[in-house]
């Protein structure tokens, strides 16, 4: 039936095969020839699954290696110097990784997923040129296999708008240049068959565009629509709406839009502009990025309530199932009522499927019909099973009276002085110590109950207690427990507040081959009981330091969860909030004296629309604020960010109103750090003086120079000394030697000061 869309498959494979397969191939246990069978292997399994279902139109070049942004880079031959002399395979992963001559490519997050792609280094002077077989070969790999697939590729403006210029200037001075080879693409796709449909991504659409973009987007498609009569192209966008580009599109020769209803509400005002003009709508109306059952006869009444000719319409997902979990089906332990609710990768294909019949008035068979009607239950229930409904939560957040702390941070911080007794540059860590392979062990071990309670906590403790010795010993000045009996920020809290679900199975692609399991929120969220106290308190017992507790800030459990959808995000993030401010109040009641609340994902849930931002701002503030607001005018509050470019931001973190803040700015000496001395920040700040994300033992005299480089910015009063993020990934040889030059440079600063 061509009447429906699939914008992208998961690739990773349903038992994550391909990251095995991956994996293997970069240890060098298996050869290259058998990466390339598993990927041949899976990508027939997708496109089964989806003519199985009955999807009209599935992609071809949606499966990658790596990274689809990536692939065209090298379709481009964008290759940057030096990679040069590599070719094929080693070439790809080369970019991709790195290698032992010469670093990665960078990776950086896609829109506002948490999928990161390899940003492609671009410059005016170097030559492209067109290598057009992988996507040619996958286009035959699918008729092959009894499918013919649409093409999947990266528009022109998303792939220009998403690079960056190694010469500097700006990336869509290229256009130029790229231009002709879209060209010569679409010449030699329409080499291959009758007729091609080619679908161009350009979710860059749905940016806020300014009038030099927007000029770019009429007499590009207007020629790239005109190469070949046979080539039918869609435009489609994704992740917000895409109005402004949407008004250009209309008049140029592309065959059909693609616009995504389920997070750009907006789109439905351009339909009738895209009904007049008689092209297809691609409407995308099954979550592509949630895992929430869709709300089929709902979609259907949307879709009947377009003013559009129905012939017009072609039903889609929102975006890639790249983002969702690939299948239920694996999905044992789950509880059932839970696991009725849910819809992953395979599962949106039947709703696909249905949606679409309905639609079109086209019987259902019998299989469908079961789904449909399990469809209707589970939506029904969901709106009032005591699982997810809280009234105390309800009425909790109904009366709240106390959204901030107290005391004024002028006030604040003097007090906190005159009892924590912390020198100038003042040093401590981010919170985690290497995870060795032995604790993984035992946490897993006592997760599947093969060691006991005892066992388990006499181990953590031992952990810990090494920590708090080999702090004392180097001599750092606030100390930190290592957080042992954590695999996850957000998966740690998750496991103990109510409202949280979690999957065997629910892999999504994070990059490459690194894979994640996100939480998802059902219900209200609460706190059964304290979280953190037992192993904080424990720590603190063995030291007459002091011990800074570690939690994981609202916004950023949010962020990195699948979040309920029956519900406004802000309102979620304000349980949560709660949540973590009991667990402030219980930390400080027991004599821990700072507490360092981390929200390293803040700035990931930033909107892609500027006049959406201020909401976000607003509520994301108000809820950081609202899970610190128990504590005591002396009790000292941290917050930890992993990023390093606050100018947009910085009035927005100073509003957070933490008392410390550390930031991730080791790799860019103190360039970042000015715009904090430009707003006149006031609060403590602690720039990462190293970089943790290398294995490199940094020197004590480098050390040193990086904090003078920071001295230089800010006041010694002012200035934490820290790494620039958690130690966890790390090595025990590497890290001691790393913190040890750290406290003993600072050591060295203080005497020069003196
Ligand atoms: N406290 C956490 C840790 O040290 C913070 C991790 C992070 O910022 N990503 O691991
Ligand atoms: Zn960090």
């Amino acid at each position: 039936m061509q009447k429906n869309w699939v914008i992208g498959f998961a690739r990773i494979g349903e038992q994550r095969e391909l990251k095995k397969a991956l994996e293997s191939f970069w240890s060098e246990k298996t050869g290259f020839s058998e990466l390339e069978q598993t990927a041949k292997e899976l990508k027939k399994r997708h496109w089964n699954y989806q003519k199985e279902t009955g999807i009209g139109y599935i992609s071809s070049n949606d499966f990658s290696y790596y990274d689809n942004m990536l692939d065209l880079a090298v379709a481009f031959e964008a290759v940057p110097k030096r990679f040069e002399g590599l070719s094929g395979e080693e070439l790809y992963f080369s970019m991709a990784r790195g290698n032992k001559d010469a670093v990665a490519m960078e990776m950086t997050k896609w829109f506002n997923t948490n999928y990161h792609y390899i940003v492609p280094e671009l410059s005016l002077n170097d030559k492209y040129k067109l290598n057009a077989s992988k996507i040619v070969n996958e286009y035959k790999e699918a008729k092959e296999n009894g499918i013919k697939p649409k093409i999947n590729i990266i528009g022109p403006v998303t792939f220009l708008g998403m690079s960056k210029r190694v010469d500097r200037g700006d990336t869509f001075e290229l256009f130029t240049k790229i231009l002709p080879l879209y060209k010569e693409l679409i010449k030699e796709l329409s080499n291959l068959d009758d007729e091609i449909t080619l679908q161009i991504d350009e979710p860059y659409f749905v940016k806020d565009l300014d009038s030099k973009v927007l000029s770019l987007i009429k007499p590009a498609y207007d020629e790239l629509a005109n190469v070949a009569k046979n080539v039918k192209i869609a435009v489609v966008t994704y992740f917000e709406s895409a109005n402004d580009a949407v008004q250009v599109l209309v008049n140029t020769p592309v065959w059909a839009i693609g616009l995504d209803f389920v997070y750009g509400k907006e789109n439905v005002d351009t339909v009738e502009l895209i009904a007049k003009s008689g092209k297809k709508l691609i409407a995308g109306i099954v979550d592509g990025r949630n895992i929430w059952k869709n709300n089929i006869d709902k979609s259907v009444e949307f879709l009947n309530n377009l003013k559009i000719d129905k012939g017009n319409v072609i039903v889609s997902t929102s975006c890639s199932l790249l983002h969702v979990p690939y299948t239920l089906k694996y999905e044992e332990k789950l509880d059932s009522e839970l696991k009725s609710w849910l819809s992953f990768g395979l599962e949106k294909l039947d709703e696909l499927n249905i949606i679409t019949k309905l639609y079109h008035q086209i019987e259902l068979n019998e299989k469908e019909k079961a789904i449909y009607e399990e469809n209707k239950t589970a939506n029904k229930n969901r709106l009032t099973s005591s699982t997810i409904h809280d009234t105390d939560v309800q009425n909790r957040l109904k009366n709240i009276t106390k959204y901030e702390r107290a005391d004024i941070f002028e006030e604040r911080i003097k007090t906190q002085h005159e009892i924590l007794n912390y020198p100038v540059l003042a040093t401590t860590t981010i919170g985690s110590f290497p995870q060795t392979q032995e604790l993984r062990q035992i946490r897993r071990d006592y997760k599947k109950g093969e060691v006991s309670k005892e066992e388990y906590e006499a181990k953590i403790k031992e952990y810990i207690d090494e920590c708090i010795v080999f702090q004392e010993e180097i001599g750092l000045d606030v100390l930190v427990h290592g957080e042992p009996e954590r695999n996850d920020m957000v998966e740690y809290f998750g496991e103990q507040l109510k409202g949280f679900g979690f999957t065997q199975n629910g892999w999504v692609q994070s990059y490459g081959s690194r894979c994640v399991k996100p939480p998802f929120i059902y219900g209200d969220v609460s706190r059964p009981k304290s979280m953190t106290l037992d192993w904080t308190t424990y720590a603190q017992s063995k030291t007459q330091k002091i011990v800074k507790g570690m939690l994981t800030g609202p916004v950023t459990i949010l962020n990195w969860s699948f979040v309920r959808d029956d519900m406004p995000r802000s309102e979620v993030s304000k349980q949560i909030a709660l949540a973590i401010a009991d667990e402030v109040n219980d930390l400080q009641k027991a004599g821990i004296k700072i507490i360092q609340v981390d929200e390293a994902a803040f700035k990931e849930g930033y909107p892609l629309k500027a006049s959406k931002i201020p909401e976000y701002e607003s509520w994301a503030v108000r809820d950081f604020k609202l899970a610190v607001s128990p504590a005591y005018k002396e009790t000292q509050i941290h917050t930890h960010m992993c990023y390093s470019e606050f100018n947009d931001i910085i009035k927005t973190i100073e509003a957070m109103d933490a008392d410390v803040i550390s930031i991730e700015t080791a790799r860019s000496g103190n360039e970042l750090l000015k715009i904090f001395a430009k707003v006149g920040y006031k609060q403590e700040v602690g720039p990462g003086v190293y970089d943790i994300h290398s294995p490199r033992v940094p020197p004590k005299d480098e050390i040193k120079e990086q904090i003078k480089a920071l001295l230089e910015v800010l006041p010694k009063e002012q200035l934490w000394i820290n790494p620039d993020c958690g130690l966890k990934t790390r090595k025990w040889d590497e890290v001691k030697p790393s913190l040890k030059n750290m406290v003993e440079a600072v050591k060295e600063i203080r005497e020069e000061l003196r």
